[in-house]
């Protein structure tokens, strides 16, 4: 039989699966890279955002037209369960049961519905998951779920509680994957400077990063996403330390004014945060700090907003991912406040940020031109461009050819954009 997992959303979904992926090759099933070739389709979905909600209820109903079997996974499955099968789903996975995906899958071919929810995080046999979508890049979930609870936020909701993996086996898994020709790895969590707590055993994120640093074949190393009070100096200075770590530190900061910071629980103040990016600066001179925003939080006022604004100024962000405010069914927000700011006004405020953001991008863009950067080829765009990262997570475009992807090499920077920069390739090595 012939299954196509087609997944929405965060790296994590694309990490499981992945593993979804492994399972189901193991007990014989054909993976196929499009939904018209396979007998099963199975839907690694996301409903962080409402508009991401609404498309995979699109999806089942499409192909329910198609008469495909439909699986569900992902943070969908959690959100929904069983009403799922009330939309002609059959059979459903929760974000911590995928080692049981073949057991759904045959059953549901025996036209049973089944819905499966168990822990089976310790179960997943990581260091054997070798394939990636990628040839030199890997995905690598080191803790799952989130105990911060911020009131828009429907994670805790369907990732549960924190759970952090052993050192030892991300390490045994790394050095696997290198075997296969990876040099690039990501780790991810939803709050993956949490990494450890749980664990109790002196295990954290900065440790990790030491360790891996240490592989020899590992030429870069990333991590998603941070969370302000549990972002420890420590990881600052292994940045500092390594030059295979990535600069780039995704600390979303969500609001500039303290009144929506509390409303949102996020458990800091804008000064905090403030002080917080300072003392990484002064560690990492030259880190390149991202963030998320959401526009329109339930009692927003325009000076809310303009304490947003004022701190997107003064810190000056790389990249800012900015979203306007849906309530998600089931949280906090959704249950107890008003979504009370109108949408015209949302729409106008998240215009203001964007072009104040692509301004920001555009001078701090400026100090790339004329310099010559080291880059890791990642894909092929349009027209013959290729893009590459350099170790600030900013991205490149530059005239080359598909043998250079997943290669090292040194760019010097002709055109700068508010988006990408555009460059020459100088060496290649
Ligand atoms: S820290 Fe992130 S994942 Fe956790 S509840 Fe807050 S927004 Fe959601």
């Amino acid at each position: 039989m012939k299954v196509f997992i087609k997944t929405y959303g965060c790296q994590m979904n694309e990490n499981d699966s992945e593993v979804a992926q492994y399972y189901l090759e193991q007990d014989g099933f054909d993976i196929v890279d499009n939904e018209n070739d396979a007998d099963i389709v199975i839907l690694n979905t996301c409903v962080v955002r409402k508009k991401a909600e609404d498309k995979f209820f699109s999806t089942i109903g499409e192909l329910r037209k198609k008469n495909k079997k439909i699986g569900v996974m992902g943070c969908g499955a959690e959100k929904e369960r069983e009403n799922l099968f009330k939309r002609g789903v059959n059979f459903v996975i929760g974000t911590r049961a995928i080692p049981r995906i073949s057991e759904a899958v045959e059953l549901s071919l025996k036209n049973k519905k089944v819905a499966f929810f168990d822990d089976l995080l310790d179960q997943i046999d990581y260091k054997n998951v070798l394939k990636r979508n990628s040839k030199y890049h890997a995905w690598i979930t080191i803790i799952y779920g989130c105990n911060r609870f911020c009131t828009y936020c429907i994670v805790p909701y369907t990732r549960g509680r924190e759970k952090s993996r052993k050192m030892t086996d991300i390490l045994e898994e790394v050095e696997n994957l290198t075997k296969k020709g990876i040099k690039e790895v990501t780790f991810l969590g939803q709050n993956v400077d949490a990494y450890g707590k749980d664990l109790n055993d002196g295990t954290s994120l900065a440790k990790l990063l030491h360790e891996t640093s240490k592989i020899n074949e590992i030429e870069r190393i990333w991590f998603l996403t941070s969370y302000p009070t549990d972002f420890s100096p420590n990881i600052a200075y292994e940045i500092a330390n390594s030059p295979k770590i990535g600069k780039n530190i995704h600390l979303p900061v969500q609001h500039g004014s303290n009144k929506i910071l509390k409303k949102m629980n996020r458990r800091y103040t804008r000064e905090e945060y403030i002080e917080l990016i300072k003392k990484i600066r002064e560690i990492v001179p030259d880190a390149s700090i991202s963030s998320d925003i959401i526009v329109g939080f339930p009692d927003e006022t325009e000076e809310d907003f303009k304490a947003t604004v004022d701190l997107v100024k003064e810190i000056e962000f790389e990249r800012l991912n900015l979203a306007i405010y849906s309530p998600r069914e089931g949280t906090i927000a959704w249950k107890f406040f008003d979504d009370n700011v109108p949408r015209l006004i949302k729409t106008k405020r998240m215009a203001y940020l964007l072009n104040l953001q692509k301004e920001i991008n555009r001078k701090l863009n400026e100090k790339y031109l004329e310099k010559k950067v080291e880059i890791i080829v990642e894909s092929e765009g349009k027209n013959g461009y290729f893009y590459g990262r350099d170790i600030r997570n900013k991205i490149i475009a530059f005239k080359g050819n598909p043998d250079l992807i997943g290669k090292k090499a040194i760019v010097k920077v002709k055109k700068i954009t508010a988006g990408p920069l555009y460059g020459e390739i100088i060496k290649i090595y």
